[in-house]
């Protein structure tokens, strides 16, 4: 049973003591901020002193192990980044309410970025100055930049129609559908069909890329191909979103320096602003042959164990007590 919380944030109960921190220091996010302070960055030039960092990661196949969805091989990094208040935002193509799970999982307080970009939620009283938000509820400012669901899937019916047998979206799939094409819980698949700015679909071998590309382009749509789906978005990237999230940090804390981690081409736009980006090797050995950038940093092990130890070397590098 839930206990209330104590003076200090104090729980009775051990499974809620998790929660409890997280709602705890979700009281008082901007003395995170302030605290994340790298000294004797890079190679000791004081002109590098001081720099904040932030972490931005992709899910599926980056942090969050391609079959097993695990992020345990992960954790000896996420620790380094919570002992030195280094935020994590998660930069997902998956859902608002799949990414609130994961947050309570990793007991993260930060904002986060859904669907590919398509939104950007802040917790309230996150930042002392709240930006202009597209709306409002409970818990976040939520800054929309992306198209509605409804219009995605008017567009993804023309290209099945012109296309036939050869797509197949979450729109159409029921829950348990899903459940077992990606190997998901039946619960967790009710939570990816939440969509609010991106339809994942899956295509034969043999499509025609070129037809369904001409085809959103008529309807002023992009089509990202992705790890496990492709996804059918509006004129929203990871990029737009990480670049709006700086921004409003660097208000706050002034000069700092973005890392992001991702293993597909639609981790393309959020690598690619990165001061430092990680390319996360593939299951099969491989990485994503459509990311090539001069300051791109390869990660020797696959998924999460590729992620831990490829950012402790780096933030190590970064002056960073690992
Ligand atoms: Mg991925």
């Amino acid at each position: 049973m839930t206990q209330p919380l104590g003076g200090e944030g104090k729980l009775l109960s051990s499974v809620d003591r998790e929660i409890g921190f997280y709602y705890d220091r979700f009281r008082f996010p901007q003395c995170l901020i302030l605290k994340n302070m790298v000294g004797d960055f890079l190679d000791g030039n004081n002109s590098q002193k001081d720099c904040r960092l932030l972490v931005f990661t992709d899910l599926d196949g980056t942090l969050l192990d391609h079959e097993s969805y695990s992020f345990e091989p992960a954790l000896p990094a996420l620790a380094v980044l919570k002992d030195h208040d280094i935020p994590l935002i998660v930069c997902t193509s998956k859902t608002r309410a799949e990414i609130e799970l994961i947050r309570v999982q990793l007991n993260n307080m930060h904002p986060f970025i859904s669907e590919n970009g398509g939104a950007v939620f802040i917790p309230r009283n996150y930042f002392p100055h709240m930006p202009q938000a597209t709306r409002e509820d409970a818990d976040y400012c939520i800054i929309d930049l992306g198209t509605s669901y409804s219009r995605l899937r008017g567009a993804f019916k023309h290209m099945c129609t012109a296309l036939p047998g050869q797509l197949k979206g979450f729109g159409d799939c029921a829950p348990e559908e899903i459940a077992h094409l990606c190997g998901f819980s039946l619960s967790s698949a009710v939570l990816a069909k939440k969509r609010e700015y991106d339809e994942p679909f899956l295509a034969k071998d043999g499509v025609s890329w070129e037809l369904l590309q001409k085809i959103a382009d008529r309807f002023d749509l992009r089509i990202n191909r992705g790890g496990r789906f492709n996804h059918l978005t509006g004129h929203h990237d990871k990029g737009q979103a990480v670049l709006l999230l700086r921004d409003l940090y660097r208000q706050q804390s002034g000069d700092l320096r973005m890392i992001a981690l991702g293993d597909s081409h639609n981790d393309l736009p959020m690598l690619e602003v990165a001061d430092y980006p990680i390319l996360i090797k593939k299951q099969d050995g491989s990485y994503d042959s459509s990311i090539a950038l001069d300051n791109l940093i390869l990660s020797p092990g696959s998924g999460p164990s590729g992620w831990c130890e490829t950012l402790l070397d780096l933030l190590s590098d970064l002056g960073v007590k690992c």
